[in-house]
């Protein structure tokens, strides 16, 4: 019997990857997945997991599931020949890198996200955290433990105790901010408890280089969240230039040496090694993939290249650019899934939904379409967005099983 369905590979796995692969339809497409990761994360979850509020196993998916007729290769796409339609890849294992493999394809969509932004800035890579997966996660919550268990060490100092107990949150956008609202519920809550010891020694600062925080906020907002972070104790830099990130400090320019126990790293995106080599426009700024309203991907030529799509925080549509965010990247997953399941004509357009930022203790901030919330009304709107970000309903289930707990008993804080 002749082949009908068309050989579809999607590179990535992120929220663009995972949302296009759950809407495709496998009767008509012989879907491929290709990504070294082998979970969708729930990035909006992460900084609350971080700090204890939901177990990690809420706040990832495995791409592989029973339900899902689609193929999975833990690889990463090297290069893609968009002539021939086929892809380079390599397996994603350290003791197989030097194996190479070939995938063709009829229909290729572009989805390897973007990695961690760190300006070259010395020491970065190697003494700070970030927050992108659930490792990342991980590792915050444990140094965050032991932070706090080396200076409960005999001998220590008052001095060495705030300085072990300084947390450095570098980024003032939506997640720098809501990894510090965290840290701070963490702390006044549960870490005060199980570390009486140590109260009143806790301290957190954001620093970010631009003069204000929030900045996809309004200045209203703005100011509103900067009153609730100086009420609640939080430090907020702004204009503050690192030169570098130590083991145990960073240094600024306007400052000089600041010891600090964590650095958690936050400041926004750089594209992959593939965008960057690949042969097609590019956005000047990022840069990003360069698509028509279709997501159709031009070439460096300026024609559209057959048969290639790009979305997701790898890419941006040609005079209407978009944020990097989930919300952008599900719809663009959404609109190409019915395109290419129905041969859906009308280009794409994003509907704008409120923005929604935590800042601690109850309170948030949302800008709305007509109006914007703050207070506990804000936070309220952002719990049941992180309720909507988780896909099954076991999740779902969890999520609200954690916040009831949290409530009556505090957070599951063991390092993991
Ligand atoms: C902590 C945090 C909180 C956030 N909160 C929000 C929020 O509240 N609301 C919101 O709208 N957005 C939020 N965002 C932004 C959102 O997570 C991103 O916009 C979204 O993940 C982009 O999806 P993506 O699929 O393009 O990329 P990603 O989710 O980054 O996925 C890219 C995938 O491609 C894979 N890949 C990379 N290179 C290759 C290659 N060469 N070959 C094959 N695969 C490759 C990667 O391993 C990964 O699996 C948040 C981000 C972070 C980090």
């Amino acid at each position: 019997m002749a082949r009908t369905q068309h050989k579809v590979l999607i590179v990535g796995s992120g929220w663009a990857g995972s949302t296009l692969c759950s809407n495709l339809s496998t009767t008509k497409h012989d879907i491929t997945v290709i990504s070294p990761s082998p979970t969708t994360p729930y990035t909006p979850l992460l900084a609350s997991a971080a700090c204890g509020l939901y177990d990690f196993s809420l706040v990832e998916t495995p791409v592989r599931h029973e339900s899902s007729p689609f193929k999975f290769i833990q690889g990463k796409v090297r290069t893609i020949d968009f002539e021939k339609k086929t892809c380079r890849c390599r397996p994603f294992f350290s003791d197989l890198e030097d194996e190479r493999f070939e995938l063709s394809y009829d229909i290729i969509i572009l989805a390897p996200g973007c990695l961690n932004q760190t300006f070259g800035t010395p020491g970065v890579l190697e003494n700070a955290c970030f927050v992108r997966n659930v490792a990342d996660a991980m590792l915050i919550r444990q140094r965050v433990a032991d932070c706090f268990e080396k200076a409960s060490l005999p001998g220590r100092t008052e001095q060495e105790q705030h300085d072990l107990l300084h947390f450095v949150i570098v980024g003032g956008g939506p997640t720098g901010i809501e990894l510090s609202a965290e840290l701070c519920d963490l702390f006044k809550h549960s870490f005060a408890k199980l570390y009486p010891h140590l109260k009143a020694k806790p301290s957190i600062a954001i620093h970010d280089v631009a003069p204000n925080i929030l900045s996809v906020f309004d200045a209203k907002l703005q100011d509103y969240a900067l009153a609730s972070f100086s009420k609640r104790g939080v430090e907020v830099v702004t204009s503050s230039h690192i030169q570098r990130v130590d083991a145990d400090s960073i240094t600024t320019v306007e400052h000089g040496r600041i010891p600090t126990g964590l650095v958690i790293w936050a400041t926004g995106n750089r594209c992959t090694r593939l965008v960057e080599s690949l042969p097609v426009k590019l956005t000047p700024r990022l840069p990003r993939i360069v698509t028509d309203s279709f997501l159709r991907v031009y070439g460096k030529d300026e024609q559209i290249l057959p048969d290639a799509y790009a979305l997701g925080d790898a890419a941006d549509i040609q005079d209407a650019s978009l944020p990097t965010t989930a919300e952008v990247a599900c719809q663009k997953a959404e609109y190409l899934a019915k395109c290419l399941n129905k041969g859906h004509e009308a280009p794409f357009k994003y509907q704008q939904k409120a923005v929604v930022a935590y800042l601690g203790q109850r309170d948030g901030v949302v800008a709305g379409d007509e109006h914007n919330l703050t207070g506990q009304r804000a936070w309220m709107a952002w719990r049941s967005k992180n309720f909507w970000w988780t896909r099954s309903w076991r999740q779902k289930v969890f999520v609200v099983v954690a916040w009831a707990l949290d409530w009556l008993v505090g957070r599951g804080i063991a390092p993991v």
